[in-house]
């Protein structure tokens, strides 16, 4: 499997010619991203970094990963509609995690008004490793589910015709015509219109609510584009603009700058520093309105690791999809060993196998968007300076997933070109809309595959560690 380009890596002069017409394909293929000394002018721009060659995926798991976007599609919008769950299961980290305290705030304050909305809309992204048994099988576990801000559907629209032109340069026209096509934007912006149009008013829009910093501009305007192509006005703001210049009328609708907003899509607010004191009266006034949140604020919380762990104990899949059995065979197949670190019998033991065997894990506190998990050495540090505070209750602990390195060569603006072993994130976009109590679109609309070199335990594109890529299924 991971001598499928070693032609191509063992041929310096042939990597030195097939980089540069790789970029100028990325480039003519929209695959950019802003830079990082001018991130909110569009006037010089960078390719978004990606993968010279696709990399293997075993066509059993990408399949596998396919067939349950739907299931945890269904899941995340039941969980989303149980406050006594999100309640019990949160209740120990929100004591010593402000954040999630500060969301939660925001959760009841919603529930305590009565919701104001009736149509639901869901854009999730299901990421997996392909964990290496000792057997030498290779299983599709997932990381975690992304319920906000799940990025790179509109850049990963792109990268098949870049990797395309790369393997039909290289005198691979029948691998050519084997790269998936892929279009997220056009999944995710139908969702979004859906969720418009149940809306109900021709004259409201779509307001993207963005960082202070706009990297990653373009591929927010991939699905941008779509919808204006549905004649839908598209806006966008910050959680400044909207506590600035955001109103609720007596009947709870939204305007901003005199819009009527139908659909709040938020690109932003999954992280502490995505709020001040005037982003989180926003947050609350969008949360109070009828316009459609992606996510509400349930389904955000729906999307943190404790909630994720929590999923992992018996029965509890059961619960929430009792009506889908098969459903719930499927996620569970996804599930790596998932740990509690709560006060108590349970946690204890946690701590002792962590502490035993901490390469084995992954420490996680409530964090999203890269760069805050806790691996290795560090994890033995991190446990015996919390291990008899509440504040281990932050984190959960998960098996490491150790998938097999494979050779590629990452192409970085201002990079070199260079061979690393590398592993590979396979995500499923999913995208679902409910109206009152009825589901009235759940579909898979896509995937993305990042990959990385293996000296990098964490991190994102956004963070400059993986770079995208494409399944070449095998
Ligand atoms: P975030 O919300 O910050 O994206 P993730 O759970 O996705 O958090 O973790 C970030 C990165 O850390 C992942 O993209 C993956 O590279 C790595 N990672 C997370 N969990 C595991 C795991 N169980 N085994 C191996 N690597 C992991
Ligand atoms: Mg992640």
């Amino acid at each position: 499997m991971s001598g499928l380009w070693e032609d191509v890596f063992c041929n310096a002069q042939l990597l030195e010619e097939v980089a540069p017409i790789a970029v100028d394909s990325a480039l003519l293929q929209g695959v950019l991203m802003r830079t990082k000394e001018s991130p909110n002018s569009s006037d010089v721009v960078n390719f978004a970094p990606f993968t010279l060659l696709p990399s293997p995926v075993p066509r059993s798991l990408f399949e596998q990963a396919k067939s349950v976007q739907e299931d945890f599609n269904l899941l995340v919008d039941r969980l989303s509609q149980n406050p006594t769950f999100l309640e019990q299961t949160l209740n120990s980290a929100m004591k010593v995690d402000d954040f999630i305290e500060r969301l939660f705030k925001v959760y009841r304050h919603v529930l305590d008004d009565g919701l104001s909305q009736s149509v639901f809309l869901g854009i999730n992204r299901s990421d997996y490793m392909f964990d290496c048994k000792e057997n030498g099988t290779t299983a599709l576990k997932q990381i975690e589910i992304n319920t906000i801000a799940a990025s790179f559907g509109g850049l990963s629209s792109r990268t098949p015709a870049v990797h395309q032109h790369v393997l039909r340069t290289l005198g691979k026209s029948e691998e050519a015509n084997k790269i998936l096509s892929n279009n997220p934007s056009l999944g995710i912006s139908r969702g979004i219109a859906k969720a418009w149009e149940l809306y109900g008013s021709q004259k409201a829009v779509v307001m993207l609510l963005v960082e202070n910093v706009q990297r990653n501009i373009f591929d927010h305007r991939c699905i941008e584009n779509e919808l204006w192509s549905r004649n839908i006005k598209v806006i966008r703001r910050r959680l400044t603009d909207v506590y600035e210049r955001g109103i609720l009328d007596e009947k709870k609708h939204l305007y901003v700058d005199g819009y009527e907003v139908a659909v709040a899509y938020f690109r932003t607010g999954y992280m502490p520093q995505d709020y001040n004191e005037q982003g989180w009266e926003a947050r609350l006034m969008m949360e109070r309105s009828m316009a459609v949140k992606c996510p509400d604020i349930a389904t955000q919380l729906v999307g943190t690791k404790k909630v994720q762990q929590e999923l992992s104990r018996p029965h509890i899949l059961e619960k929430f999809l009792p009506d889908f059995p098969e459903a719930v065979a499927r996620i569970r197949e996804t599930f790596a060993g998932l740990y509690s670190l709560d006060i108590g019998e349970e946690g204890d033991q946690t701590v002792k196998i962590a502490l035993a065997n901490p390469e084995q894990y992954v420490l996680k506190p409530q964090r999203e968007g890269g760069g805050n998990n806790i691996y290795g050495d560090e994890i033995r540090e991190v446990l015996e300076k919390v291990r008899n505070t509440s504040e281990r209750t932050s984190y959960i602990l998960m098996d490491k997933i150790k998938p097999k390195p494979v050779r590629n060569c990452l192409l970085k603006a201002n990079g070199q070109i260079q061979i690393s072993e590398c592993i590979s994130e396979l995500g499923m976009f999913g995208v679902y809309v409910r109206q009152g109590g009825e589901m009235v679109l759940n579909e898979r609309v896509g995937h993305l595959l990042r990959t990385k070199a293996t000296e990098h335990a964490d991190g994102g594109v956004a963070a400059g560690v993986a770079v995208l890529d494409n399944p070449y299924l095998v």
